[in-house]
C-alpha cells in the first residue's frame, strides 16, 4: 500500500488511516441487480430523499470501487483514479458531487417512469447535458477482434459519469422503458428492469425485499385469523 492510497482513504472515503486493501468499501460488494447501469448507479443509495436512506457511495473512493464493480472501470483505472484523486481533493471532492447528482437525476426520471409519471424538465435537461458532455468524449477505439466504444481524456476524474449518462439516455429512449419498475418491498426504493417472463417481477431481490414482504403478509394473515378465532 503506498503513501498516496492511505491519504486516499482519510481524504475520499472518510475513513481514518486505510487504504484500498485494508478495508472493504461497501460499494465492493453492493448488489447489481438494476438490469442496466444507470438503475444501478441510482441503487447506490436505498431510499432517496430520507434522512434513514442508505448510502453505499460516501465518497470518491467508493465511486470508483463501485464502478470498477459495475464494469465501467478496470482494475488499473480505478486504482490511477483513486491516486490522482487522493492528491486533487477538491477536484476529487467536485467530481464525487457531480456523480451524485446525476445519481439522483437519473433516480428521479427512473423513478418517475416507474411509477407512470413523467420526468422533470429540469431533469431531463440535466441528463441531456451529462449525455452531451459523455457523447464529446466517445470515441470508437480498434481491439484486437474488432473495435470498442471507449473514452477520451480518462485523466479527468469524472470520466466514469459519461457511460452512466449515455446508459440513462439510451434506457430512456429505448423500448424497455415500459419494463423499467420500483420495487414494491417496503422501505425499498431501487429500480429494475424487469425481464421477466410474465411482466409481473415485483421485488429488487427474491431473497431480501421478495421474503420479506411475503413473511410480513404471512403474520398479517396469521394476526388476522387469530382475532377472528
Ligand atoms: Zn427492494
Amino acid at each position: 500500500m503506498n503513501e498516496a492510497m492511505v491519504r486516499g482513504g482519510q481524504i475520499l472515503g472518510g475513513r481514518a488511516q486505510i487504504g484500498m486493501d485494508e478495508t472493504k468499501s461497501v460499494a465492493e460488494t453492493h448488489r447489481l441487480i438494476g438490469g442496466a447501469l444507470c438503475l444501478d448507479m441510482a441503487n447506490t443509495l436505498n431510499g432517496h430523499g430520507k434522512p434513514t436512506g442508505h448510502e453505499y457511495l460516501k465518497g470518491y473512493r467508493d465511486l470508483a470501487v463501485w464502478c470498477r464493480r459495475a464494469g465501467i472501470l478496470t482494475d488499473r483505472d480505478a486504482e490511477v483514479l483513486i491516486r490522482e484523486a487522493a492528491s486533487q481533493p477538491a477536484q476529487a471532492a467536485a467530481a464525487f458531487e457531480r456523480a451524485i447528482a446525476l445519481r439522483e437525476t437519473i433516480y428521479r426520471i427512473f423513478s418517475a417512469i416507474a411509477h407512470g409519471a413523467s420526468p422533470g424538465a429540469a431533469d431531463l435537461a440535466a441528463l441531456n447535458e451529462a449525455r452531451r458532455e459523455g457523447l464529446a468524449h466517445s470515441q470508437i477505439a480498434p481491439t484486437a477482434g474488432g473495435f470498442v466504444m471507449d473514452w477520451t481524456d480518462k485523466a479527468a476524474l469524472d470520466w466514469m459519469l459519461w457511460p452512466i449518462a449515455l446508459s440513462a439516455a439510451e434506457l430512456l429512449t429505448s423500448g424497455n422503458r415500459s419494463a423499467i419498475r420500483a420495487c414494491a418491498g417496503q422501505g425499498c426504493d431501487w429500480l429494475f428492469l424487469d425481464a421477466s417472463r410474465n411482466h409481473m417481477r415485483r421485488w429488487c431481490t427474491m431473497d431480501e425485499c421478495g421474503n420479506r414482504s411475503k413473511a410480513r403478509r404471512f403474520y398479517a394473515r396469521s394476526a388476522a385469523s387469530r382475532g377472528r378465532r
